[in-house]
């Protein structure tokens, strides 16, 4: 039998990296006792839920056509519910990724008129165009709907001051991203989130504050719907599909609000009704189940990353002793060189697509051109380990995900080799 160490050489580890590696992870022992914890506390959230809602197998035989009397759908509904404390959800693979998500919650909660808040800087990318800050066909400014923004401080903290001067009697509804996605803020814990919904509500009572809870979901003990968020939203191919949903999104919260949601999503007059689940029940049970073990094990990459990075000189971000709230991990890599280099360690990673070699390419939206490594069983899945980064100074690389913790690791050490390979590094 080969030893371990024998096992990573197979692969193209060296032992000099591997060593380093070991190194790493042995100093970061504590830290992944926390991370374990806090996937032990989940694991059984998301178990006493399904026992609570009496899951049987009946419940993954799936339904087709209208989707009438679908009770695996409602049940698994049911148990999001339960799992974020919050009275109703829509969890359905017919949303087909997180701005989906993002988009069926505002539109169906806003009308024109209306005005919707940003009370925590620019949103993710992809909702600019949602929102309409960015023209696009459909977006909610076509519809009326106005949008206002108080930017972060300095320091990253909430600007008091310039939410309350941003609230007006026509802003019904706040959108708070709980990851800072790939901007440069520090993500929010679930508590700083709650301390903005309880100011927003002291403001203004009846507005409806809503979380962008994408890549954030299993990270802590507790979701944004445990502060008093309304509405919490993500995505199935980030955490809490758990890598195995092959689609979908969720929205959970205030039943009035997911209630409009529905009818936004198929049509008035069907809401929750309709919406086969085809055969994707079982696969969306079994991933919330598995989704608190494999959020902690892309946590732990995350951290692994910064700290493997800052041994070799790099600045990361989040550094490796900050807590975590999200699975995102950047790196400033100071060369294009270096990013390539990174992502294609990723990519040698891959248990999909190893062979292939990721090259920089023009991508819509993007002043420049950007790099991505995945070798994923779900296209776009960034649960699973993924990687990209634009081609500009300074060269910033954003790395998330990886199914298991062992598998993150191979591919951190395997960016490693690349790097040392290609002479961009010394140790
Ligand atoms: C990924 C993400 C989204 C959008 O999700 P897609 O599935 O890529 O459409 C929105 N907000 C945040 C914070 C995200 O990380």
């Amino acid at each position: 039998m080969e030893s371990l160490n024998q096992m990573y050489e197979t692969i193209g580890i060296d032992k000099k990296v591997l060593e380093l590696g070991l190194e790493v992870e042995a100093s970061l022992r504590e830290r992944f006792e926390t991370i374990d914890k806090t996937a032990e506390y989940n694991q059984l959230k998301v178990l006493h839920a399904m026992q609570k809602n009496r899951v049987a197998e009946a419940h993954f035989s799936g339904s087709t056509g209208y989707g009438y009397n679908d009770m695996g759908r409602e049940t698994l509904e049911q148990i999001y519910a339960d799992v974020f404390h919050a009275e109703s959800a829509l969890v359905r693979p017919q949303i087909t990724c997180g701005t989906h998500a993002l988009n069926v919650a505002l539109a169906a909660n806003l009308r024109p008129g209306d005005e919707l808040l940003s009370p925590a800087g620019k949103p993710y990318d992809t909702l600019e165009e949602v929102i309409g800050i960015r023209d696009s066909k459909g977006s909610l400014k076509e519809y009326g709907i106005t949008y206002a923004q108080a930017d972060l401080l300095e320091d990253g903290s909430f600007d008091f001051d310039a939410i309350a001067r941003s609230i007006n009697d026509r802003t019904k509804l706040a959108t708070i991203q709980r990851s800072k996605g790939y901007a440069s803020r520090p993500t929010f814990s679930v508590d700083r989130i709650g301390e903005l919904i309880a100011f927003l509500k002291e403001k203004k009572p009846d507005i409806i504050c809503m979380v962008d809870n994408c890549y954030g979901e299993f990270t802590e003990e507790i979701e944004p719907t445990d502060v008093g968020a309304d509405l919490c939203v993500g995505s199935l191919i980030k955490n809490p599909g758990g890598g195995l949903a092959p689609c979908g999104g969720y929205i959970v919260g205030k039943e009035e609000y997911v209630e409009q949601a529905a009818y936004r999503l198929t049509s008035p007059g069907l809401g929750k009704e309709v919406g086969a689940s085809l055969g994707l029940s079982q696969t969306l049970y079994q991933g919330f189940f598995l989704a608190p073990t494999v959020t902690a094990g892309a946590i732990k990459g995350a951290v692994f990353a910064a700290a493997l990075y800052e041994r070799l000189g790099f600045p990361v971000f989040p550094s490796s002793d900050t807590i975590r709230h999200d699975i995102i991990q950047a790196i400033d890599l100071h060369s294009p060189e270096a990013l390539k280099a990174f992502c294609r360690g990723i990519q040698a990673a891959a248990p999909v697509d190893s062979f292939v070699t990721p090259e920089p390419w023009a991508m819509p939206g993007y002043d420049s051109d950007v790099i991505m490594a995945a070798g994923a069983f779900v296209q776009g899945s960034s649960i699973e380990l993924s990687a990209d980064g634009p081609l500009r100074p300074p060269y910033t690389v954003f790395f998330q995900g990886g199914l298991t913790w062992y598998h993150a690791k191979t591919g951190i050490l395997f960016s490693v080799q690349k790097l040392l390979d290609a002479n961009l590094i010394t140790f």
